[in-house]
């Protein structure tokens, strides 16, 4: 059997394993990524790539300790994308410099009381006349506009830039073939991958990190970990494809403290845009089937832009869950988790816009359990398939 010492192996290949992968090589550790699927399968893709800084947190009147631990992850994505951050970004294709809030002229009042506070000043800003989104400009809209510090990202060109790096240490493996040993005290000693008409590879991590999403519940058995749990939230999101649709990336708020819609707007092939519906209608959507679902998203449509005629378009839905680990009462978690079980780091980045915290929560646990880098450097790819990237929204919206 063919075997290699390394320092980690990471599995998945979503922006928690590959930001992870990243900061691990960088500080000089020996680490191997494995993905059973596709890089950006799962989750990542399917974002909507808001890099936010936890204002839609801040809706409940108050800012939560949610917001508080999100506020820093614009300015740190934004020295990424400038090339000055722990993470080279520069590649990365950048949709919106802004993501924007608005809400009808009926709840106006609450809002500008709550973003004039001067908690906020600073990280968001009211905005009029030419500064609104092209479709907020219409004379027929009544409501207020505001301007976050949000930048919205190309999530495909985030992940391509992201493995494009460290390429020789990313591997597709099969999770049937892929064989766990761990000895009594939930330690793992060694990955065993079978290969068709190929020798055995054996892998000897000193670490690990699970970075597989909805996909840890199923490591941690074979790790033999009962916890920390993890709570799925399922989401039903919706895609619409037009002619001619003008880019935009707000949130619509209503009475709720959360957003009562999340828009955002996502290149296709043919130079035209998608828009990508999240927020309350797509919690609320779970419900739905497709039809009512699409039924719905038209009906917030005319609603909320009646200016607008989005008759010739075509809509599709697409569920997805979020994976997080589990929080009382089915709350939403409010910073990136990482625990250290055994020689395995249990992780959720619980949003894309945390990853890097994620990762350094990652490096500094193994760094407290006096972890260095000694393996040595791969010299040559090890004999195992190169995972293909995940698709587009565009990709997925054709499929559907
Ligand atoms: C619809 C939607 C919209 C969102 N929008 C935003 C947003 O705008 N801003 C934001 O900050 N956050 C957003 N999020 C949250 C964010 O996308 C997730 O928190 C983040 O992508 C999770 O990344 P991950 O790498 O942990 O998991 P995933 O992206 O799910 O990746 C897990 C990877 O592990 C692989 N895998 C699974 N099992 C195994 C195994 N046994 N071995 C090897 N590999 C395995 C999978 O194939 C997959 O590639 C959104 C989430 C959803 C669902």
């Amino acid at each position: 059997m063919h075997t290699i010492d390394t320092d980690v192996v990471i599995f998945g290949g979503g922006i928690a394993g590959l930001w992870t992968l990243n900061v691990l090589r960088q500080a000089g550790f020996e680490a191997i990524l494995l993905e059973s699927t596709a890089l950006g399968e799962g989750q990542t893709l399917r974002s909507q790539g808001i890099i936010h800084g936890g204002m839609k947190y801040a809706l409940s009147g108050l800012l939560s300790p949610d917001a508080e631990a999100i506020a820093d992850m614009p300015a740190l994505w934004r020295q990424c994308l400038n090339g000055q951050g722990p993470v080279d970004l520069r590649k990365v294709k950048v949709l919106s410099e802004h993501h924007y809030m608005w809400s009808e002229s009926s709840l106006a009042a609450r809002l500008t009381t709550f973003f004039g506070s001067k908690m906020l000043r600073g990280r968001i800003e009211a905005v009029t006349g030419e500064a609104r989104p092209s479709l907020l400009q219409s004379p027929s809209f009544k409501g207020t506009v505001y301007r976050l510090n949000d930048v919205v990202l190309d999530v495909p060109s985030l992940i391509t830039t992201l493995a494009n790096q460290h390429l020789d240490h990313i591997y597709q493996i099969s999770s049937p073939n892929c064989l766990i040993e761990v000895d009594d005290h939930h330690h793992t000693r060694a990955i065993v991958l079978t290969r068709h008409q190929k020798e055995p590879l054996k892998i000897l991590p000193k670490w690990l990190v699970l970075a597989a999403g909805k996909g840890n519940q199923e490591l941690m058995l074979h790790l033999g970990l009962q916890s920390p749990a993890m709570q799925i939230r399922p989401l039903h999101m919706v895609l619409m494809k037009q002619k001619g649709l003008p880019p935009f990336y707000a949130h619509c708020i209503g009475t709720s403290s959360k957003p009562r819609l999340t828009i955002t707007s996502h290149p296709c092939s043919d130079g035209d845009l998608l828009w990508y519906f999240g927020g309350e209608l797509a919690e609320q959507g779970v419900e739905r089937d497709t039809q009512m679902q699409i039924e719905e998203a038209q009906r917030e449509l005319r609603h909320l832009f009646p200016w607008v005629d989005h008759s010739g378009a075509r809509w599709k839905t697409l569920r997805i869950d979020r994976a997080e680990p589990e929080q009382e009462q089915f709350m939403k978690p409010d910073h990136a988790f990482a625990r250290l079980c055994g020689n395995a780091v249990v992780a959720w980045p619980t949003k894309l816009a945390l990853a890097p915290n994620l990762a350094q929560q990652i490096l500094a646990l193994l760094q407290a359990q006096g972890a260095k880098p000694v393996a040595a450097p791969l010299t040559k790819r090890l004999d195992l398939p190169l995972p293909p990237f995940g698709p587009t929204l565009e990709q997925l919206m054709r499929n559907l």
